[in-house]
């Protein structure tokens, strides 16, 4: 993705109020960060573990999310649990069930979507092999192929963020 700014990824939300927006951590060294090898920007909140976000390319507009660690009790049972976006097998809390708001009444009423991704939201990485899991996953896709379909379910879970209200674009 293109490199984005402090003020691009704050005016990005659209599940949260202007001033959770402002009181976000975002990533440190922001203008270092391998854009080239991303297809989303996600990272959990340096100050706000239990906080995550997640800012993509959508509709020629920016989208950003933000994200709730939900208590998860799978995750003491499973062995492994295998990413919803990225498809990349983690063991024990390798990846996480975050819950996000969705936009608009629904979402202030308390409704959320959840999903299990990466629990340090890096899926494009593991995607590209530029960050590796504890568990292998045999995969035929070729790189090109793992991100089109990272992009595709990232697409659908923001889908359902939307739940049908127009992507405002701000
Ligand atoms: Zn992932």
């Amino acid at each position: 993705m293109q490199p984005i700014s402090d003020k691009e990824i704050r005016g990005s939300f659209v599940n949260c109020s202007k001033g959770d927006a402002r009181r976000a951590n975002l990533p440190r060294g922001l203008s270092d960060l391998p854009w080239d090898d991303l297809d989303f920007l996600g990272w959990c909140d340096p100050g706000a573990p239990e906080r995550g976000y997640i800012v993509a390319e959508r509709d020629g507009g920016l989208v950003g999310v933000t994200l709730r660690l939900a208590q998860d009790v799978r995750r003491s049972i499973a062995k492994s649990t295998i990413c919803s976006i990225c498809l990349t097998a983690h063991s024990g809390t390798g990846v996480a069930l975050f819950t996000a708001p969705r936009v608009g009444a629904a979402g202030r009423q308390g409704n959320t979507v959840g999903t299990y991704i990466c629990a340090d939201l890096a899926c494009s990485l593991y995607v590209r092999g530029k960050k590796r899991a504890d568990l292998d996953t045999y995969e035929t896709l070729t790189v090109e192929e793992r991100v089109v379909r990272a992009v595709g379910n990232l697409s659908a879970f923001l889908d359902k963020v939307f739940d049908g209200t127009p992507s405002i674009a701000t």
